[in-house]
């Protein structure tokens, strides 16, 4: 079994100790995380959790950094079995935000770490002829992420545009395949920024859908698809809005962010010395709204409700109205993501044997995407491909079928 290290900065009861923690590629990895109470909230990496989210009330994980592999597995078992790995001092939040910074980050390509990962998550661009072999004779029905997949990660999200070359090249998937933006900003927050009509947009996490008729193979609905699983909750969402708005004033660069299904707190701006006390806050909001739940995406508060949809609902809520039945071998759906909440889909796809997730990534994480690309701009030469290939395509077949 392939096993991938981690090393994570723990606190006990104020006191700061050093823990290594195994992770592996199989759930058995993810397992041993879950024994010390930190959830699968860590799988990004770097991952930085504020204390105010973990369910063990003593201990706080700073970051996770990859062990080099020259470190012995049999070590490591034996020190995570100990309880400690060592009595440095620097595992504070502060060494967690260098940890993130983007040295660090680009090292991290050059590792042997990253180059197994690559092996198990080949580039979609390398393997773009095997992968458009696996979809022959299949319908190509893409889905996309907005936030690190088509347009770059910044620290003001209200300015996340995406580059125009990137909206042709979306344009024009869209021309020949049918095509979803799933994002976790609200519906019409992410159209303002994509700006492109005849492509279906599941917003709120894919709590908020809606798209052009779906014609599809058995027969054409004349009306537009309209999709929202959780209006319930819009009085509820809208209350806590007030309320985190309210508390979170004091806190320089923190945003309130509402999405009508569900909100988002965004800490990218945030001095990393109030992260905790801003998680502190948003935790003691919700205390009153058992209903709703708070996850943790790329520096961003996440709060929904607890309703089973999030974004592989949503990607199976399409299929299905496009025609596509969960054991349907003529469909081919390709996801596009970049964050942890993607993964819903990716292991959707993946139980399904339907089509492949491809992983927006420069750095390894534990995924259920098969292929990767490394950010939105690989995004779009990967699009542009696809295109380029449907049009080939095309022609041939029009040329055999003048003959
Ligand atoms: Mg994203």
């Amino acid at each position: 079994m392939r096993r991938m290290l981690f090393y994570a900065d723990v606190k006990r009861s104020g006191k700061v100790t050093k823990q290594s923690l195994i992770l592996s590629d199989t759930k058995l990895g993810i397992g041993v995380k879950i024994s010390l109470g930190l959830s699968d909230r860590s799988l990004c990496l770097p991952t930085i959790i504020p204390r105010a989210l973990l369910t063990s009330e003593d201990t706080q994980m700073t970051v996770l950094r990859p062990i080099p592999w020259k470190q012995s597995p049999k070590d490591t078992e034996k020190q995570t079995e100990e309880g400690g790995g060592g009595g440095e001092k620097n595992g504070t939040w502060l060494d967690s935000m260098r940890a993130a910074s983007p040295p660090r980050a680009t090292a991290v390509l050059e590792t042997q770490e990253h180059k197994s990962w690559m092996l198990q998550h080949p580039s979609a661009l390398s393997m773009f002829d095997q992968i458009m072999g696996a979809s022959k004779g299949k319908k190509i029905v893409m889905f996309m992420d907005y936030d690190g997949t088509l347009s770059p990660i910044v620290e003001d999200p209200d300015r996340a545009f995406m580059s125009h070359e990137m909206r042709e090249a979306v344009r024009d998937t869209a021309k020949y395949f049918p095509t979803a933006i799933v994002s976790g900003r609200c519906r019409d927050k992410v159209y303002n920024f994509v700006k492109l009509a005849g492509l279906y947009y599941a917003g709120s996490h894919g709590m908020d859908i809606k798209g052009p008729p779906t014609s599809h193979r058995n027969h054409k609905d004349d009306k537009s698809l309209h999709f929202q699983p959780a209006s319930e909750f819009i009085p509820m969402i809208d209350e806590v809005y007030k309320s985190l708005l309210e508390s979170t004033k004091t806190i320089v660069g923190a945003k309130v962010e509402t999405n009508k299904f569900c909100l988002s707190v965004h800490f990218r701006c945030v001095n990393e010395k109030e992260w905790d006390d801003l998680a502190e806050k948003v935790r003691l909001v919700l205390v009153n709204y058992p209903k709703l739940k708070l996850t943790l995406g790329r520096k961003v508060l996440e709060i929904r409700p607890t309703i089973k949809w999030d974004k592989g609902k949503a990607l199976e809520f399409l299929l299905k109205s496009l025609g596509f039945a969960p054991s349907d071998d003529d469909v081919f759906p390709i996801y596009l993501g970049d964050d942890r909440t993607d993964e819903d889909a990716f292991r959707i796809l993946k139980n399904r044997g339907q089509g492949i997730g491809i992983l927006v990534s420069k750095v390894p994480k534990e995924t259920n995407a098969a292929y990767s690309l490394r950010d939105p701009s690989e995004v779009m030469s990967f699009l542009k491909l696809l295109v380029g290939w449907k049009k080939q395509s095309r022609t041939k077949h029009d040329a055999h079928g003048a003959k």
